[in-house]
């Protein structure tokens, strides 16, 4: 189905589908009767992040933050870069950050740090990918959605240096595309 850069599927859609709908229903019913304001991560939360919002009920906001600690390629650089700020305060609010995938932790360790100095009522993290041998740095999800193995990945918003951000799939790239 796909061309030879995709090794395989690692997480269908249907799967995706099914799991985005638990953590919606679940974040449904941590927030009964509390705003929330879901905050994006750009770019490569933004394809879980419109499916997510749409399984939750209740007052929601929606912000959207950009930060990177990749340069090109697979491997972190270690450094963060905030490439673009949320577009409302957020004091005294509920903050959910919507991740694509936590790897090292480095990101969001520092994306957390940045958002708790402007005083918010709680930050809780929601990713649909995470993988938990690769960490650098102690951070857990609030919510995740598949805990998967040390593997590259790509679809469903993630990319390779910019490709495959629109496979519907989660799919291991092939290591001949870059070289692992
Ligand atoms: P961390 O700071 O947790 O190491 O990195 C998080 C970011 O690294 C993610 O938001 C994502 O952009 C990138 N990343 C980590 N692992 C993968 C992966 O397997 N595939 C892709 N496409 N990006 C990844």
């Amino acid at each position: 189905m796909y061309g030879k850069e995709i090794e395989r599927i690692l997480v269908s859609k249907e799967q995706i589908a099914a799991r985005v709908k638990e953590l919606g229903a679940q974040i449904t019913k941590d927030y009964e009767g509390e705003p929330v304001t879901l905050v994006c991560t750009l770019r490569g939360a933004s394809i879980f992040f419109a499916d997510l919002v749409r399984e939750i009920r209740g007052d929601v906001e929606i912000d959207f933050i950009a930060c990177s600690s990749y340069g090109a390629g697979t491997t972190s650089s270690g450094e963060v870069i905030l490439a673009k700020d949320l577009s409302s305060p957020i004091t005294g609010r509920n903050i959910i950050v919507v991740e694509d995938i936590i790897d090292t932790g480095i990101t969001l360790t520092y994306l957390k740090r940045l958002l708790l100095a402007r005083q918010p009522k709680s930050v809780k993290i929601c990713t649909i990918l995470d993988k938990p041998s690769r960490r650098k740095v102690e951070l857990k999800g609030d919510y995740v959605g598949f805990e998967i193995e040390n593997e590259y990945v790509v679809g469903y918003g993630l990319d390779y240096n910019q490709k495959f951000r629109n496979l519907p799939d989660v799919c291991v790239l092939s290591r001949d595309v870059y070289g692992g």
